[in-house]
């Protein structure tokens, strides 16, 4: 037997180990524990699909701007760049942190995480990757961000034509990819998973 608490009525509820696929709270009915079939193969995927989308995101240009016969590209990185020679340093880092080092670091994280589980291979510290995971989360603002690329968009538009390229579309498509593979994660397999490896 093991023992969960309610989320919404703090009921403590008794479940037998072999538990079904959905688990309800016996008093209010609320969903405690939903069973996410494949879900190290599904979230392994959709990772590596992440993988692709932000290597795209960063090879391709980010933005086209004509003005006067006259066009420049811009990739990200060569975007923070400038920022930083703009002497925008707050902006260069946090353009860097929330498009770059964050994505990366979740998409390395989720691989060093489920690639061992699925292939049997040893991750030592994996626990404590997991546990990192879980508090960068709310860290990754690609979604904030490309918000801010659309109202810049609509506010330059006036001054030239800007053109969004490739890599603005492998980022939206990289929030949605991100946000599927995390959500494809079932944490108490996970950690059960993990703990009997230890
Ligand atoms: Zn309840």
């Amino acid at each position: 037997m093991h023992v969960v608490a309610c989320h919404d009525c703090d009921l403590l509820n008794q479940f037998p180990d072999k538990a079904a696929a959905t688990l309800l709270c016996a008093r209010c009915g609320a969903v405690l524990y939903r069973h996410r079939p494949d879900s190290i193969d599904r979230s392994l995927a959709l990772t590596l699909g992440a993988l692709i989308l932000f290597i795209v995101a960063l090879s391709f240009p980010f933005l086209a701007m004509k003005s006067g016969g006259f066009v420049q590209e811009t990739r990200l990185l060569t975007g923070i760049r400038e920022l930083w020679r703009q002497q925008l340093y707050g902006l260069a880092t946090l353009v860097l942190l929330t498009c770059v080092l964050v994505p990366l670091g979740q998409i390395a994280g989720l691989l060093y995480l489920l690639a061992p589980l699925k292939w049997d291979l040893p991750a030592p510290h994996a626990i404590r990757v997991f546990r990192l995971l879980r508090h960068v989360a709310p860290w990754g603002m690609l979604e904030i961000f490309m918000l801010g690329i659309l109202v810049a968009l609509v506010k330059l538009g006036k001054m030239a034509t800007i053109v969004p390229g490739i890599s603005v579309f492998a980022f939206g498509l990289l929030v949605l990819v991100m946000a599927a593979a995390i959500s494809a994660l079932d944490p108490p397999l996970l950690w059960d998973r993990l703990d009997r490896r230890r």
